[in-house]
């Protein structure tokens, strides 16, 4: 099991799925610079080692989950989702999880939300739980013309039922979440896209979400990747992150990096680069 400490804050890094990206899907104007400099990330096909990681808080006697990976159901272009084992190995049940805190709502960060219960009812996954999401967030991705696109069924089956369940916390902007952990906006992944600062007795860390899909970036933020909303948006987003990291010695911990996806970001002749823990 993977676990980290920031002060009193305990992290654990739960494994959804392994995750192979093609660096021509990633970056495609940069593809095989990134092929050349990132060699030791590549798999014997040229595919980039990733992971869908969600990561488990203990902080002030809360249990916070942030994201919750791809799922139960099938989804294309995605392996299957296995959070639920992950946490079954960390001694933690579903039940046990108080809050649920959403980076962004794309399929592969809702996932296990929700699962299906038989004769067609659709139950959630973590029964006490209260679900943070951004008001951006929501208000983007649950307009009736997204809702109804065909390829957005995670929406309807994972976002959909929280609708009227009186257990939605929605955030707006920067706010605080409890004494540990903050949000902090880094929009162009999607448009309310947040990472979530967490910090305690000096030490600080920060989930980075999808600002950035692969360690690359930290050292090139402007290799920008079709899979962002505003791709010009999401440079200058995850810029500015790793430039808070750097200077304030934040743990980075980033859900699509190779599992568990953390470690610091050092500054060798004026150039950032990324070192795992
Ligand atoms: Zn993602």
């Amino acid at each position: 099991m993977h676990q980290v400490s920031i002060g009193s804050v305990a992290i654990i890094a739960l494994l959804d799925a392994p995750f192979l990206q093609n660096p021509k899907v990633l970056t495609p104007d940069h593809a095989n610079e990134m092929a050349a400099e990132f060699r030791d990330s590549l798999d014997s096909r040229g595919l980039c080692t990733g992971a869908v990681t969600c990561y488990l808080i203990r902080s002030a006697g809360s249990l916070i989950l942030v994201d919750t990976g791809i799922g139960p159901r099938r989804r294309p272009g995605f392996p299957a989702g296995h959070l639920d084992a992950a946490l079954r190995e960390a001694g933690v049940g579903p039940d046990e999880i108080d809050t649920v805190v959403h980076t962004h709502l794309h399929t592969d960060h809702i996932g296990w939300n929700t699962y299906d219960a038989g004769d067609g009812r659709t139950e959630i996954f973590f029964p006490k739980a209260r679900f943070v999401i951004q008001q951006a967030e929501w208000d983007f991705w649950t307009a009736p013309e997204m809702l109804a696109e065909p390829r957005n069924a995670a929406l309807r089956e994972c976002i959909e039922p929280l609708r009227h369940t009186g257990r939605i916390h929605f955030t707006q902007g920067e706010e605080t979440l409890g004494p540990h952990l903050v949000f902090i906006s880094a929009p162009g992944h999607t448009p309310g896209h947040v990472a979530v600062g967490i910090s305690d007795a000096g030490e600080r860390g920060m989930i980075i979400g999808d600002a950035s899909h692969h360690p690359f970036h930290v050292t090139h933020p402007d290799w920008v990747t079709p899979l962002d909303w505003d791709p010009a948006q999401a440079a200058a987003s995850r810029d500015r992150l790793f430039d808070i990291a750097a200077e304030e010695r934040r743990l980075v911990l980033a859900g699509h990096w190779t599992h568990p996806g953390w470690g610091h970001i050092v500054r060798l002749d004026g150039r950032r680069s990324f070192r795992a823990l």
